[in-house]
């Protein structure tokens, strides 16, 4: 139970924002359910609806592709924040 903690709300965030297809290059859409570690949430943790979970993870791979999101965190680079890495 103390390990739910982050993800008490269980909800689709994708939906709660009505967004219908999730761009690869919008990062903030992505980091919803991207880990500290670039990877990709399960939607047991994140609360994903089925539908955008699979477009979620359709996306990231793409942005995985194009260079945007790494395929690897060495254990030097995790931050708190990785996003801000990015920007
Ligand atoms: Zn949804």
């Amino acid at each position: 139970m103390i390990d739910r903690k982050k993800f008490k709300k269980r909800y689709c965030k994708y939906c709660e924002a009505k967004i219908d297809y999730v761009d690869y290059k919008d990062l903030n859409q992505l980091k919803f359910s991207l880990s500290e570690r670039f990877k990709i949430m399960p939607r047991r943790l994140t609360g994903n609806c089925k539908r955008h979970q699979e477009s979620v993870t359709i996306a990231i791979k793409r942005a995985r592709q194009t260079a945007l999101i790494p395929y690897i965190v060495d254990r030097k680079n995790v931050v708190d924040s990785p996003f801000e890495m990015i920007r």
